[in-house]
């Protein structure tokens, strides 16, 4: 589905350079359900918005279902993200000014579906969410895990290949976080393939492989045990 290949990344102030990703090779398979966890600062949204073609990075490969990514031009990459993947974050990043099914109907509106069938589409996603009867509110008006409900809505309405998620639950009480990873799983058996990065080792246990990243590089389960 995605692979990584010897990825480098640093950013670069006016005094000094600094690498935030050092010879990442990573390779997410079809169906697969994948956390990176870390602490704050080694780079988990940097390495999820590489892989979900949000930024740039100076060396080495990315493949999405084969295709090299590096060198496409700002509106392939965007054609792409439309196309492939969906994006869920901590701070939701809907729109506030649109209704929540306004938020969902645009996704499809940039894959230039036809307006009956995305305003069809987008009702059916907020009723399998339990958002039916919140079609016409503003964002602002619904608590958070309703928030993050339709930013799921959004990120599957256009039935992406890949799911990105950094720290979902990040902005939300526990309970509410057990309720949208319960979702996110159903999402996953499905047979969706989700890229999710959290620093919370109860939300990660949700993911069939636990991927740790610590100054730029990523460990897995088996190199923490043996060192
Ligand atoms: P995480 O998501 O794990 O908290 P990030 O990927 O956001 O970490 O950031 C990794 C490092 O890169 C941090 O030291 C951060 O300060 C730095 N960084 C992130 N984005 C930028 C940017 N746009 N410009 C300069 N430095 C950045
Ligand atoms: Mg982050």
């Amino acid at each position: 589905m995605i692979q990584l290949k010897k990825v480098f990344k640093s950013y670069t102030s006016d005094k000094q350079s600094t690498n935030v990703l050092k010879d990442i090779s990573l390779t997410i398979n079809e169906g697969e359900f994948v956390a990176v966890m870390g602490a704050s600062g080694s780079g988990k949204s940097t390495l999820l918005n590489i892989m979900g073609l949000l930024d740039n990075f100076e060396e080495g490969e990315l493949l999405l279902e084969e295709q090299e990514c590096r060198r496409l031009s700002e509106t392939e990459r965007a054609e792409l993200r439309n196309k492939k993947m969906g994006f869920v974050f901590q701070s939701f990043h809907l729109i506030p000014n649109k209704t929540v099914i306004k938020n969902i109907e645009l996704a499809l509106y940039y894959l230039k579906v036809k307006k009956k069938e995305r305003r069809d589409r987008a009702l059916k996603i907020l009723e399998q969410l339990g958002l039916g009867d919140k079609t016409d509110q503003f964002p602002n008006n619904l608590s958070g895990g309703q928030k993050q409900r339709v930013a799921i809505g959004r990120a599957i309405v256009t039935q992406p290949s890949i799911i990105f998620a950094d720290e979902p639950t990040g902005a939300l009480d526990s309970k509410t976080s057990l309720e949208i990873m319960e979702l996110l799983k159903e999402i996953h058996h499905q047979g969706k393939t989700i890229f999710m990065i959290t620093h919370d080792i109860n939300i990660a246990a949700y993911a069939d492989r636990v991927i740790h990243i610590k100054d730029g590089q990523l460990f897995t389960e088996a190199d923490t045990i043996t060192n």
